[in-house]
C-alpha cells in the first residue's frame, strides 16, 4: 500500500517501495527525488521552503524530470501528480504556476 508517505512533498510524485521521509515521516533520508531533485530533508523541511522548492522548479526548471538515471514513468502526466501532492504542502498558486508553465511551453 502506498499512501502520502510514499509522495515527495515538492513535486508529488509517489515511490513504489521507497518514503521520502522514512516510513512515520519523521526522519528524511536525504536522498534526492528524481522528478524534481529536491533533496528530502532540505528544501523540503518546511511548508514554505515546499513551495519555494516547487515554484523554482516549475519556473526556472520548467517543471522537467531531473533524474539522468532513472526514467519518468512511460505515462508519466506531470498535471495528475501535482494535483496528489499531500494535502498540507499542497499551495494555492499550484495549478495556476503550472498552466503558466503549459502555456509558455506550447508557444
Ligand atoms: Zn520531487
Amino acid at each position: 500500500m502506498t499512501s502520502d508517505l510514499n509522495k515527495c512533498r515538492v513535486c508529488g510524485f509517489m515511490y513504489d517501495e521507497f518514503y521520502p521521509w522514512g516510513i512515520d515521516g519523521k526522519y528524511s533520508s536525504h536522498e534526492i527525488c528524481d522528478c524534481c531533485s529536491v533533496q528530502f530533508g532540505y528544501e523540503d523541511s518546511t511548508k514554505f521552503s515546499v513551495l519555494q522548492y516547487r515554484e523554482h522548479w516549475l519556473i526556472n526548471m520548467q517543471g522537467e524530470w531531473q533524474s539522468a538515471f532513472v526514467s519518468p514513468p512511460e505515462d508519466w502526466d506531470l498535471e495528475q501528480q501535482l494535483k496528489q501532492i499531500p494535502k498540507e504542502f499542497q499551495g494555492p498558486d499550484d495549478l495556476k504556476i503550472y498552466s503558466q508553465l503549459k502555456a509558455k511551453k506550447s508557444q
